[in-house]
């Protein structure tokens, strides 16, 4: 699908994305800057992917006309969150370029399909997940009580429909994972053991539709109450021998399912000594992922350069990282006093700190928790970047 191209028919090359969000505006920005129509299908009439495309189909995302309407104007579809109906994705690959495909979105929205997945690669990809057991039935769970006290203390998480720390709960004893259960509904779950994290840190990896791969060095990441707070993206976040593993652990866990488009990573670096060796994959987005909005402003190719790249069915150029970057990542609570009055930061003092990159979604209401935009902080080196973050991070707090 050749950049800025139009058939003979009139119709312009279009990049259609389901879901609306902040990262399907970012697909949106990177599409566009190559000449590419975009679409999005999303019921939002105000979504931050809606409000700056080409055309906004405004249906619920299993509305078949809706989808036949963005079949009809794109030539390649993605999607931009994790817990699209993976039906949607069959539906639209039966006419169109999809990516990445219903079958690996299904993956990656079951922790127990998962799961599994990393398990069956995990000969190639020289990583496992933290010791675990599927609990789907009372009497999983009380064989889980009576047999694995080994992951105790644990953490009990939904097999579907978690995120940012979502449908999950920390657990110290047996008597405690039975109630646990009951307040996550009795719902399909697993129950995971609590492992002594160091550090956390996900890979971005981009696969075409002719097998070629590239993949970004990996970024540490720290999270607050579940969600991701800051990425530190630059030579020396971790130590090299875990990063070159986590890099190539997720080149290998892409491959495995044939995965086109972007794929992100996240895992586990655990305290030494431990029988890991280091590096504990933990789950995996089928999608440009927050932890690697830093490439924007950061890399001579973006995440979202290549999700566009790897749908279009263009050469993936190897992205190069030009600047160190942290970002951090702004939450609605930024836009509350410390007594919860309504405050406007103080963007005037922010942008005046040299390599600060403003990113606001254009999210219309701010709310406690709520990803309404990121800063990306660059600089000449990794002392310089880390002194203005501090200070960004004390304006905004
Ligand atoms: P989500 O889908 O909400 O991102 P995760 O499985 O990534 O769910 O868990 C959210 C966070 O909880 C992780 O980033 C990590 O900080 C912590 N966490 C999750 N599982 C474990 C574990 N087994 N041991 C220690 N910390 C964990
Ligand atoms: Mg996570």
């Amino acid at each position: 699908i050749f950049p800025g191209s139009v058939d003979p028919a009139g119709q312009r090359a279009t990049l259609g994305v389901v879901g609306g969000g902040q990262l399907g505006r970012m697909f949106v920005h990177a599409a566009q800057r190559l000449g590419y129509f975009t679409a999005v299908l999303e019921p939002d009439a105000q979504s931050p992917a809606g409000l700056v495309s080409h055309h906004h189909i405004q249906t619920d995302y299993d509305d078949p006309a809706g989808l036949a309407q963005l079949a009809q104007l794109c030539q390649a579809i993605t999607t931009e969150f994790e817990n699209v109906p993976a039906q949607v994705l069959r539906t639209l690959a039966q006419v169109r370029r999809v990516a990445p495909s219903a079958a690996v979105v299904s993956i990656a929205q079951n922790r127990i399909a998962e799961k599994a997945h990393f398990a069956a690669c995990a000969e190639v990809s020289g990583v496992t997940c933290a010791p675990y057991a599927v609990i789907e039935t009372p009497a999983q769970l009380q064989a889980v009580q009576a047999e694995r006290t080994d992951l105790l203390p644990g953490i009990l998480k939904t097999a579907r429909m978690g995120y940012d720390g979502k449908g999950q709960v920390r657990i110290k004893t047996a008597a405690e994972l039975a109630a646990a259960w009951a307040e996550l509904g009795g719902v399909a779950c697993v129950l995971e053991k609590m492992l002594p994290l160091t550090a956390e840190c996900s890979v971005l990896v981009a696969r075409g539709w002719d097998a070629q791969v590239v993949s970004f060095a990996p970024q540490r990441n720290v999270h607050v109450e579940g969600i991701l707070a800051v990425t530190h993206a630059y030579e020396g976040t971790m130590p090299l021998a875990l990063a070159t593993r986590a890099r190539e652990a997720a080149v290998a866990i892409a491959q495995h399912i044939g995965y086109v488009g972007v794929l992100c990573v996240e895992f586990f670096v655990v305290a030494d000594g431990s029988e890991h060796g280091g590096l504990v994959v933990n789950e995996m987005a089928p999608r440009p992922h927050n932890s690697g909005h830093y490439t924007i402003d950061a890399c001579d190719a973006s995440q979202f350069d290549l999700q566009v790249y790897a749908m279009a069915g263009l050469p993936l150029p190897q992205p190069r990282q030009h600047s160190p970057a942290i970002m951090l990542n702004l939450l609605g609570d930024v836009w509350f006093d410390a007594h919860g009055q309504p405050q406007e930061p103080n963007w005037y003092a922010v942008l005046r700190l040299p390599g600060t990159h403003l990113h606001l979604y254009g999210k219309l209401e701010a709310r406690a928790g709520r990803k309404m935009g990121h800063l990306t902080i660059t600089g000449p080196d990794v002392a310089s970047v880390k002194t203005v973050a501090r200070r960004a991070a004390e304006l905004l707090s």
